[in-house]
């Protein structure tokens, strides 16, 4: 049963691994994924300690229905204190690692300390080997991904890794699984880099015995029958999250040029209809993917269309690219925010911090606070495309 899924305490220091089971009566309290975080993050990291110290522990989960039936629940939570704010960094991510992790036989790892070169764990059925990453260090997100299942022959094993963000340390780096499934906010990449853990690689091919199997599928039948049938899943499932930033843009909701203004005008090539068309052309007319046990499938597959990434591979993009690379900094193409999405993706970087900044920096260029002096020549104007491409690298 999900229950007997274990915890597995990994201190990277010195290369000790140890699985315990999760005590029924922590299970009553905390249930699981970010509730039972919270307890191990409370439980064992130090008063004060410093988020990209040893001591900061690394928390990577599944809830407590991860890998049954049960719907949606595919989720991915990640936690540790956090090196972006100082406080609780806390995010999760849909795809296929925490069902696989679950089939491996945990449900939480507690990481702690600092591997002396780059290293990535292999966990396979109850089993966890440290294994070295010199070869991954540099790659991108889905470079490693792919990386790892050549190197262990399998094209099934699920991994959580940072790309270039988490290695150098950007403060709002992510972790990522699959394409664009990215455990976004807070920095928890940049907590992987510091640990020099490029990957945390799964493959579980071991049974969840559900006590009540054919009560458990009526019940999560009425779930499955809520989720399809509200109207609200049918557009997530048509147009991805895409509609909210254009329904929120419609009504004057959206932040536009560093906050300065509350809508995006003559944005038709940005708008989810427009995105949708893009997705339709590039990948066909069923082009809507979804995450393990989930009816939304909400994220659309996209090639980029034009410009210098035309034809890259992509998933989404979610309304945060498209405020991120189109609203926020004033960009009215496309093309650039698939092509901005595409990289977010590739280097494991928050799309929202990065937007925000960049549009910051836009908006600080506007007032002539820095000139093309500061920028190395950059010209920062809003609506200038090309530069807010060039300073996501
Ligand atoms: S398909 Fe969409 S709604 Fe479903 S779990 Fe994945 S991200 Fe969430």
């Amino acid at each position: 049963m999900a229950l007997d899924r274990k915890i597995a305490y990994i201190d990277l220091s010195k290369g000790k691994i140890e699985s315990k089971p999760i005590p029924l009566e922590i299970r009553k309290k905390f249930l699981g994924g970010r509730g039972l975080d919270a307890y191990l993050l409370y439980n064992h990291a130090p008063k004060g300690c410093d988020p990209l110290g040893p001591d900061n522990p690394l928390l990577i989960s599944g809830g407590i229905l991860t890998a049954t039936c049960a719907s949606a629940t595919a989720r991915t939570h990640i936690m540790a204190k956090s090196p972006l704010t100082g406080l609780l960094g806390s995010a999760n991510m849909g795809g296929f690692f925490a069902p696989e992790l679950a089939w491996a036989g945990y449900h939480h790892l507690v990481i702690t300390g600092k591997a002396k070169k780059p290293v990535y764990l292999w966990i396979h059925n109850g089993t966890i080997e440290i294994r070295d990453a010199s070869h991954l260090w540099g790659k991108t997100t889905t470079e490693t991904q792919w990386a790892i299942r050549e190197e262990m022959g399998d094209d099934e094993i699920k991994s959580a890794v940072i790309g270039q963000a988490g290695e150098n340390l950007v403060r709002y780096a992510n972790v990522m699984t699959g394409i664009k499934n990215a455990a976004g906010r807070t920095g928890m990449g940049c907590i992987m880099g510091s640990n020099i853990l490029k990957a945390v690689a799964v493959r579980g091919t071991m049974d969840i015995k559900i006590a009540h199997p054919i009560e458990a599928l009526d019940y999560n039948k009425r779930f499955i029958d809520q989720i399809t049938s509200a109207k609200v899943n049918k557009t997530q499932g048509a147009l991805g999250t895409p509609f909210i930033w254009g329904a929120t843009n419609s009504w004057g909701g959206v932040r536009t040029r560093n906050f300065q203004y509350n809508q995006l005008e003559n944005a038709d090539d940005i708008e989810p209809e427009r995105i949708d068309e893009i997705a339709t052309e590039t990948m066909g007319p069923y082009h809507m993917a979804g995450c393990f046990g989930c009816q939304v499938h909400c994220r659309a597959q996209y090639k980029v269309p034009s410009g210098p990434y035309a034809g890259k591979y992509d998933e989404g993009p979610e309304y945060t690219s498209q405020g991120a690379f189109g609203a926020e900094p004033d960009c009215k193409k496309a093309e650039t925010v698939l092509t901005g999405n595409h990289l977010v993706d590739q280097y494991g970087v928050d799309n929202l911090e990065i937007g925000s900044l960049i549009s910051w920096a836009k908006e600080l260029f506007a007032l002539g606070i820095i000139t093309t002096k500061e920028t190395d020549g950059l010209d920062l104007r809003f609506g200038n495309d090309e530069a807010l491409l060039e300073m996501v690298h």
